[in-house]
């Protein structure tokens, strides 16, 4: 803490794996020789930069510029870029730290890393946002390429600032090199699914650790926070399950119908009309708004899957969860239950998918949109298929490791273990760098 002082959400996620990583510490001593933490918890690089653009008003704004390149021990640098005005170097440590984990447990060839900006997205026009992309790229193309750091999309980054991004790479760089990012449109080297994958993933996940409980989404009542990218994927995918999605929210508040809120009027307003969620009441009359997000998890449910951000579910939340009977907790966002909270829901024996697996499928379909970048684009079902194969075998390693080391139902245990062996195995392999 005295070397990166400030930094808690970075302490948080460091805290979290350290922990589970002590039995294999002690069973396996020379990743204590080799220095592997003290390695793997320093970014290899982290670049900090001014972006500097002009507004509808002609005005000059400043924002901070973020790209944190964490491990290429597996590969290229990967992980998204997060456009919010939270973003901090705190909170890009720890998104880059909790890749190097979940890019290891995809078994695809890819490194951790993260980037950002503390550019507020909401209220500006397309303009706006075009101008700030081509400045934030103009000092990032320098630092990624496709065999680089190939970055992707996070919150407040979908495809519209992938493809502003893109094309001032293009410009830049004069070559059209489509694997430099992902989530790209489809017109310029998308991948199917890409869009889906976060949140389906995560329903494919979940759905595997339920049925070792002889549980599956059908008539289970869902909460999902956020309505962005990840969370109207997680409900289009659990309401195909057969599950209900009785709420969902965003940053001023939440929706709420007991009987099912519908998933395709959701879709609309977000990523049609680009509305607050709050409209949805003008489709339906008997769903009730409620003007803050803190109460969503006090809604009775059986499933809960926080799909918005860091720390949205505290102790009290998870108590209520408990308390409600809540059979399974999966963790979409990065980091949305704090340390306490993940306690109070594995002591009271509710499954727990923890997010470095659980929401791995956005970076696996990124890699896939790589690898379709290097030959020919494939079909939405092929990409959907493998998706569910590596969500599958995520889930299953990290339950195989967590009953090696004597915690079968602790997947976080098993995940960050699973993630951190191949890691480390590999580090020792490729020497002291
Ligand atoms: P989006 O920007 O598409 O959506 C984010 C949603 O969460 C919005 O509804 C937003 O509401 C809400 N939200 C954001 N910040 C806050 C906050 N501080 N308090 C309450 N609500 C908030 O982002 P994504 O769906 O892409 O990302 C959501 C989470 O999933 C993040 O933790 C991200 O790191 C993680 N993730 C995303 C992946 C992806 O493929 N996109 C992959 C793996 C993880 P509002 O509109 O009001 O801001």
């Amino acid at each position: 803490t005295s070397r990166n002082p400030n930094e808690d959400e970075f302490h948080q996620a460091i805290f979290e794996v350290l922990h589970s990583l002590e039995p294999v510490l002690q069973k396996n001593p020379h990743y204590i020789k080799h220095q592997v933490l003290e390695r793997l918890v320093e970014p290899e690089r982290m670049i900090t930069f001014r972006v500097p653009w002009l507004d509808n008003q002609n005005q000059i704004q400043v924002n901070r510029g973020f790209r944190v390149q964490f491990s290429s021990t597996l590969g290229p640098y990967k992980g998204g870029l997060r456009f919010h005005p939270t973003v901090n170097s705190s909170i890009i440590k720890f998104l880059g730290f909790e890749q190097i984990f979940k890019n290891s447990l995809t078994g695809l060839m890819i490194g951790g890393g993260k980037g950002g900006s503390d550019f507020d997205p909401k209220g500006k026009s397309d303009e706006e946002i075009m101008r700030f992309c081509q400045s934030f790229m103009t000092e990032l193309y320098k630092h990624i390429g496709s065999t680089i750091d190939v970055p992707a999309g996070d919150i407040g980054v979908g495809q519209r600032e992938i493809g502003y991004l893109y094309g001032q790479y293009k410009r830049i760089t004069g070559s059209f090199e489509a694997g430099v990012l992902t989530g790209k449109g489809l017109s310029y080297g998308g991948s199917l699914v890409r869009k889906e994958a976060t949140g389906y993933g995560l329903v494919y996940f979940v759905q595997e650790m339920l049925k070792q409980k002889s549980l599956d989404f059908n008539r289970k009542k869902v909460i999902v926070s956020g309505s962005g990218n990840v969370s109207i994927y997680a409900m289009e995918k659990a309401e195909q399950l057969g599950g209900t999605i009785i709420a969902c929210s965003d940053s001023n508040g939440y929706i709420f119908n007991e009987k099912g809120l519908d998933i395709q009027k959701i879709k609309q307003i977000k990523e049609i009309e680009n509305k607050r969620i709050k409209h949805y009441l003008e489709y339906d009359s008997n769903t009730t708004y409620v003007d803050s997000c803190a109460g969503i998890w006090s809604i009775p449910c059986d499933i809960a899957l926080p799909c918005a951000t860091q720390n949205e579910i505290d102790e009290m939340s998870a108590k209520q969860l408990v308390f409600n009977g809540v059979l399974a907790v999966g963790e979409g966002a990065n980091m949305p239950c704090t340390l306490e909270a993940i306690k109070t829901l594995q002591s009271n024996d509710v499954s727990f998918a923890p997010a470095k697996a659980a929401n791995a499928g956005g970076v696996s379909v990124s890699a896939l949109e790589m690898a379709q970048n290097r030959s020919l684009p494939w079909s939405f079902e092929t990409v959907d298929t493998k998706l569910q194969q590596i969500m599958k075998d995520i889930y299953f390693e990290s339950l195989e490791t967590a009953k090696q080391y004597g915690e079968p139902n602790n997947l976080i245990l098993g995940a960050n273990i699973a993630g951190f062996i191949k890691v480390a195995d590999t580090m020792i392999a490729q020497g002291v760098i």
